[in-house]
């Protein structure tokens, strides 16, 4: 089985194509970054424009990368899956519409992908020998979220960010500290050269549950460094990034613990962040517990997560109907991932 995934939940313009074992055969990425980094964050009718402009290339790109041409009356692949939510409905929109209409000229099933289970399914791509239960750790730029997972598509909801989400507190960090956007790779360039314990940020809710708050360490951040305007920059984004970090791995970790997990993943754009990486990987191994990262470049968003996500989707709970709306909101991950719990 091929599967076409598509992606335009936000500002990446993605697609590809994974096989049924989870083997990518292609997966091409086309970021936005150029047309949102003068407004400091993603603008919604730009993303919609773009995605309309580079889509249909970027699936020409993947088909071809595959291998695959557009043979007239034969299908390349066998399903077509796109992210559905949560995400920018106009975004959205495209992806999801441009899947559908494949779908039907090339009779072949449509599969419509959350998207925060594609960021799960990213740790899955290159460790499918993983014992269940794990725990997900997933750190993206709209949700922060510890999913215990007791197999693909069986998800329990511990905890989640009670107000900013870890990737959101290093946009706004990055934005306030004039790094530009987006803002966790300029706060990972910018804290190689600082001291994480230059100063003390607060590590919100540390011994207290599953649930996380960033935004009072954003608030933090600020305060410091009107305090202390000669501060360095590196030494802010060092001592920001690792108190992030030191939350992040002490709530995993105690996670893992409460569910009797054999492991932790790490799902999301923050998990690209290199300091994230390798405190799980010392935590982790001190613990005796597996560690399943995906590559930087299937943590941020991509299709290949989508592809994979929508091939288990097919095999176990069936196509997607032809009108299934797009659904930007945030309840969407709650109602349809994690009521398969
Ligand atoms: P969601 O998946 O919640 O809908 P999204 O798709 O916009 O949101 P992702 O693409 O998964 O989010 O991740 C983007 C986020 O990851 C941004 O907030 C970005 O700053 C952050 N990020 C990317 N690389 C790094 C890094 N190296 N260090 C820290 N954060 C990073
Ligand atoms: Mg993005
Ligand atoms: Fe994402």
């Amino acid at each position: 089985m091929l599967v076409l995934g598509i992606e335009t939940s936000c500002d990446e313009t993605a697609a590809a194509v994974v096989d049924e074992a989870g083997t990518i055969r292609s997966s091409v990425v086309s970021s936005q970054v150029d047309v949102h980094a003068r407004y400091g964050g993603v603008v919604p009718e730009l993303a919609s424009r773009a995605h309309l402009a580079l889509l249909p290339p970027v699936v020409g790109d993947a088909l071809h990368g595959a291998g695959l041409g557009a043979e007239p009356g034969r299908a390349p692949v066998d399903v077509v899956a796109a992210t559905v939510g949560p995400g920018l409905v106009g975004a959205l929109l495209v992806g999801s519409s441009l899947a559908k209409g494949l779908a039907m000229a090339w009779e072949v099933p449509f599969v419509g992908v959350n998207h925060l289970e594609g960021h799960c399914f990213a740790a899955l791509l290159d460790h499918l020998e993983l014992r269940w239960p794990v725990v997900v750790v997933l750190v993206s730029g709209g949700h922060t979220m510890l999913l215990a997972m007791d197999g693909p598509g069986r998800y329990r909801l511990l905890g989640q960010t009670l107000d900013d989400a870890a990737g959101e507190a290093f946009d706004k960090v990055a934005r306030f500290l004039g790094l530009g956007y987006p803002g966790g790779p300029a706060i990972e360039r910018t804290a190689k050269a600082g001291d994480p314990t230059a100063f003390a940020f607060p590590r919100a809710l540390l011994d207290q549950g599953f649930d996380l708050s960033f935004s009072g360490l954003k608030t933090a951040v600020v305060r410091a460094v009107r305090a202390r305007p000669d501060a360095s920059d590196a030494d802010v984004a060092a001592s920001f990034q690792q108190a992030v970090v030191d939350v992040l791995v002490a709530k995993g970790l105690r996670a893992a613990e409460a569910v009797g997990a054999s492991g932790i993943c790490l799902a999301g754009g923050v998990a690209a962040n290199g300091a994230l990486r390798a405190a799980f990987a010392d935590a982790c191994a001190a613990k005796g517990l597996a560690l399943a990262v995906p590559s930087r470049a299937m943590c941020t968003d991509n299709a290949a997560m989508v592809a994979a996500a929508g091939a288990w989707q097919l095999t176990h709970l069936g196509p997607s109907p032809l009108d299934q709306p797009a659904e930007p909101g945030a309840g969407l991950p709650l109602e349809r991932v994690l009521a398969r719990a």
